[in-house]
């Protein structure tokens, strides 16, 4: 394999694009890989109790990240939570006030942004106005000095991964929101860095855009491999796109895991309410030593989870695990109907309370109105139970 690779690059480099484009295009992905990213370092990134304050104010604290070679991580969590300080650390573009930074084997609090090997991109995609299309993706290869015939050949390798190649001559403002987007991650592509930082890249798609170029983000990094951290405070986007997620709230680490993990297993109250459309829900309950007091209902305690009498607890549960129908363990009331094609989201209050409501869903062909009175039953295996004070998840 490694030989075909040189081979190929020795091509490009020489000025014989046409035989090497011609292997692009009939789909050898794998050595393209290699022409955008023909030296194999190793881009581990590791934050090591890294904290970032202005003046009084604590932005990020003590934060601990060990990201493998070549794994897409996500961070996400609400706005102000600090996920874009802790990448314009790894950028270099934000002053770290604690902790060391390493990328690969360097520690690189001190190295200035250009000397890191990072390619950051952002929201608004920051492309350079004045210039075509092939040359915002030529910028950053010339400032490093590539021969001409080098930098030809990887614009368009990357153009042509990027289904970019027939706008090449096209200036900024002539494309759409969606086109100038891959030329932005075009134009980190061809740099072919250690390390990819995007800062919400998706969110000034429309919809379906935004679905379609998320998932073909996905292939990308399956194809090019490298060190990703992602931005977003989107959990769909965490929850399809992420190797790893690191769920971030008030600058601390809430949980780190796969998606998976995170969905199934949340560390903690947050994480259950913040990943997940609709959320989990959280129900207010007291463990009466045989079942769980709700207002003036009582719901059968079988999960087996050790408690006190009289304990007080707050049991999560996620809509797709509540039976609903006319009769159940937990009678409420339906409050808002929302049809959305596929299924019907319904918001219900638990009866003889006020304050107590559930996210529940229902399949399409269900009539349900407003005012309906339902039955609910939970599975029990799929029941967690969170501390009420510090909101730690208890069981299971
Ligand atoms: P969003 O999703 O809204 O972009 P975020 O999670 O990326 O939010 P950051 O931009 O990293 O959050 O900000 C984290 C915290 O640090 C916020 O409370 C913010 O107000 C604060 N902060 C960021 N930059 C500065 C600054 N230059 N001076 C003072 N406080 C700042």
């Amino acid at each position: 394999m490694r030989s075909s690779v040189s081979t190929l690059i020795e091509f490009t480099s020489r000025g014989t694009r046409g035989i090497a484009f011609m292997t692009i295009s009939i789909g050898c992905l794998f050595t393209m890989d290699r022409i955008l990213c023909p030296t194999f370092c190793m881009a581990t990134v590791r934050l090591d109790q890294i904290s970032r304050r202005f003046g009084k104010t604590t932005a990020i604290a003590d934060i601990t990240l060990d990201i493998p070679d070549g794994e897409f991580w996500v961070l996400v969590g609400p706005s102000g939570c600090g996920k874009s300080t802790i990448l314009r650390m790894i950028a270099g573009l934000e002053e770290i006030s604690s902790g060391d930074l390493y990328i690969g084997d360097r520690r690189v609090n001190d190295i200035p942004a250009r000397q890191r090997d990072v390619a950051m991109v952002f929201q608004n995609y920051a492309l350079y106005p004045h210039m075509s299309v092939a040359e915002n993706l030529a910028f950053g290869l010339k400032m490093r000095g590539m021969e001409g015939g080098q930098i030809q050949g990887r614009v368009q390798a990357v153009a042509e991964m990027l289904d970019i190649a027939h706008l090449l001559d096209r200036k900024p403002r002539q494309l759409s929101g969606g086109q100038q987007q891959r030329v932005a991650l075009g134009r980190a592509i061809a740099r072919s860095p250690q390390v990819f930082l995007l800062d919400e890249p998706l969110s000034n798609l429309d919809a379906q855009l935004r679905d379609e170029t998320r998932a073909e983000l996905k292939q990308l990094h399956s194809r090019v491999g490298i060190t990703t951290l992602y931005v977003t405070h989107d959990q769909v986007e965490a929850m399809t796109l992420a190797d790893q997620i690191v769920v971030l709230d008030q600058g601390r680490i809430q949980q780190i895991g796969d998606p998976r993990t995170i969905y199934t297993q949340p560390a903690n109250r947050m994480v259950a309410t913040f990943v997940g459309s609709p959320p989990m829900n959280i129900l207010p309950v007291v463990y009466t030593g045989s079942g769980f007091q709700l207002g003036s209902q009582v719901l059968p305690e079988d999960i087996g989870a050790k408690l006190q009498p009289n304990q007080r607890v707050e049991l999560g549960i996620r809509p797709e695990h509540i039976q609903v129908g006319p009769e159940g363990d937990l009678a409420v009331q339906v409050t808002l109907v929302e049809p959305l094609g596929r299924e019907i989201l319904l918001r219900a209050v638990v009866a003889d309370t006020l304050d107590v409501f559930l996210n529940l869903q229902v399949p399409i062909a269900q009539e349900v109105k407003v005012g309906d009175r339902l039955g609910l039953r939970f599975d029990p295996e799929q029941i967690c139970l969170f501390d009420p004070g510090c909101g730690d998840r208890l069981y299971p």
